[in-house]
């Protein structure tokens, strides 16, 4: 499978590692949205987050919160924003599970903004039952 992730997490593909353990590897991104950017990468392929395994998405968070933390020391940044994207419409460009880190700074230009859909409560809470229902 021609996946740059499996070529990375197997080391074919060049990066700077910042952890690495049997499961995971941590690299940074190399087109970050701001310096320090890391990203958590699962050593297996799997698509997203919903195909994968639930200890390996809870291995692979508890990873992200430890690099934040170090992220957070090392560039003395204003906050930081753990993201992770599944599907195209999500913002998805590499189709391999992974989880972004990424250092803020006040002012910064990075744009991570959502609430603008503008509509009433009834709209909104119409869809809780089938959320419901499809756990
Ligand atoms: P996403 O849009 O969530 O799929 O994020 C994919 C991320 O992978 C982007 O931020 C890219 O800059 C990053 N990326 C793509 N290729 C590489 C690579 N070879 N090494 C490190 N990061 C990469
Ligand atoms: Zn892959």
């Amino acid at each position: 499978m021609d996946c740059i992730f499996c070529k990375i997490a197997k080391g074919d593909i060049k990066s700077t590692v910042i952890f690495e353990n049997n499961d995971f590897k941590v690299i940074l991104d190399v087109n970050p949205a701001n310096i320090g950017h890391c990203l958590v990468v699962c050593k297996n392929h799997y698509e997203n987050i919903i195909d994968m395994p639930e200890e390996l998405v809870k291995e692979g968070f508890a990873i992200a919160k430890k690099i934040a933390a170090a992220v957070k020391k090392a560039t003395d940044c204003d906050g930081v924003n753990i993201l992770q994207n599944n599907g195209i419409a999500a913002g998805q460009t590499v189709f391999h599970f992974h989880i972004h880190i990424i250092p803020r700074f006040d002012g910064d230009s990075v744009d991570v903004k959502f609430g603008n859909l503008n509509k009433s409560i009834e709209e909104i809470s119409a869809v809780a039952d089938d959320i419901v229902k499809n756990m």
